[in-house]
């Protein structure tokens, strides 16, 4: 007697909800993965914003590695030092939080 294989069909409702959420623009490609649940446009309308009006900075080309532990938006430079997103750095800084603060190999200072 063989053991029966189970075959899991991935959740249909579950697909549908991040393709919904991926349309509405709450699902952003990055280096590390898939990032959930971002902001609307709506939420930094004439602002810099790392996601939606990146300003032009030297890191703009490099991938983006979310910090989950921190809840913010670091850029990878070629040697794989993340480097706090300028316009990510801004927008903690308007809402009082110092998140400038990262181990440093001085790429993001070119
Ligand atoms: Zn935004
Ligand atoms: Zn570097
Ligand atoms: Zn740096």
């Amino acid at each position: 007697m063989s053991d029966e294989l189970h075959h899991h069909t991935p959740d249909q409702a579950g697909l549908d909800a991040a393709a919904a959420e991926l349309a509405a623009g709450g699902i952003v490609a990055i280096g590390n993965g898939l990032l959930t649940r971002v902001h609307g446009p709506d939420l930094c309308a004439g602002t810099s914003c790392w996601v939606h009006t990146p300003s032009t900075h030297g890191m703009n080309g490099w991938p983006v590695h979310w910090r989950q532990d921190k809840g913010t938006a670091e850029r990878v430079c070629e040697h794989g030092i993340g480097h706090p997103d300028p316009d990510d750095t801004a927008f903690h800084a308007r809402a009082g939080r110092d998140t400038t603060v990262h181990g440093c190999d001085g790429c993001c200072r070119r």
